[in-house]
């Protein structure tokens, strides 16, 4: 009887991979098709200064609609579109979508205002002879640099290849500013911190669901801005649901914050309307 459980256990796990395997196979075909025939849209997120709670930077998320499958979320395809390579074309998309997005804010509303967009580290190889700089790219849009604001993984800064200190190098020459993402969940090693120009720390998730006073997660949070302050870095707090997390953020010197607590991802229509009805900003004090 144990023998057979054991079988039947091993061919559970077979055909769940199986069905995994199959999976992946629909889903890589799938995402071709849907680069073709424009199934994706790009979503953006606020991201709000806490001393002034005004909003300057939002961030560029891309979103799947398949006709008969409906939303596909990014946890369950950006892997896919790496494995497969496609996450090349479609971040250079989404990149796109957001620059146009960007000049339009800047244009009607916020000369000031930034877009963050997510670069995976397949889209740092020097395989693809396409690759146009972003920075070519803003400047044909008449768009300074520092429009927009790469956001790169730990991972990617350990894999210490060649490309990738070439690539952040033209970020930093041109003015791209870089920001690290999901800092504190990989590999964190804090000699890359000293190796590149990076401008932003955006905490991870993890460290702010669980924020409350006394915390580690607190701690830890203090720990970093104080560290990034000291380095020159701004942080920005990922995923901020409550404003008991908020006001700790604010109190531990954090600078920016984003999550459902200010504004959920939207499209880029409703970013201007959420843009245009913010309070304005508190005039600088005039000097007399
Ligand atoms: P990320 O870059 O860390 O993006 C933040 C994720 O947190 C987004 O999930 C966002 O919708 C979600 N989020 C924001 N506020 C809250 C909150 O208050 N609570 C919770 N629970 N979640 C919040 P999303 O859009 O599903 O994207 C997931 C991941 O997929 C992203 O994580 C990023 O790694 C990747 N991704 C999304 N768009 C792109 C893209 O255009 N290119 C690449 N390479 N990756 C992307
Ligand atoms: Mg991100
Ligand atoms: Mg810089
Ligand atoms: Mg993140």
């Amino acid at each position: 009887a144990a023998k057979s459980a054991g079988r039947n256990r091993f061919n559970f796990f077979t055909r769940e991979l199986q069905l995994q395997a199959q999976n992946r196979q629909w889903l890589t075909s799938a995402l071709y098709e849907a680069l073709r025939t424009e199934q994706f849209s790009v979503v953006y997120q606020p991201i709000v200064e806490l001393a002034t709670s005004t909003c300057h930077k939002a961030e560029a998320l891309v979103r799947w609609h398949h006709p008969s499958r409906g939303n596909i979320s990014p946890a369950e395809f950006i892997g896919v579109a790496e494995s497969c390579g496609l996450i090349v074309p479609l971040g250079q998309w989404v990149f796109s979508q957001a620059a146009l997005e960007v000049q339009r804010i800047r244009g009607a509303l916020d000369r000031r205002f930034q877009i963050s967009v997510n670069k995976s580290p397949v889209q740092f190889n020097d395989v693809d002879k396409t690759h146009i700089p972003w920075s070519q790219h803003l400047e044909h849009l008449g768009l300074p640099c520092d429009s927009i604001i790469a956001e790169i993984t730990e991972g990617l800064l350990l894999e210490d290849k060649p490309i990738v200190a070439t690539r952040l190098k033209e970020f930093q020459q041109t003015g791209v500013q870089v920001a690290l993402d999901d800092f504190g969940t990989g590999f964190s090693s804090l000699a890359y911190l000293q190796k590149y120009d990076i401008d932003y720390l955006k905490i991870d998730q993890v460290f702010i669901r669980n924020l409350s006073p006394g915390s580690k997660e607190l701690a830890l949070c203090e720990a970093i801005v104080v560290m990034a302050h000291k380095l020159n870095l701004k942080v920005i707090a990922e995923g901020v649901e409550t404003q008991e997390q908020r006001d700790l953020l604010f109190s531990a010197g954090c600078d920016f914050a984003q999550g459902y607590f200010f504004a959920r991802p939207m499209s880029g229509e409703a970013l201007h309307s959420y843009l245009a009805t913010q309070p304005a900003m508190q005039p600088p004090p005039v000097l007399i």
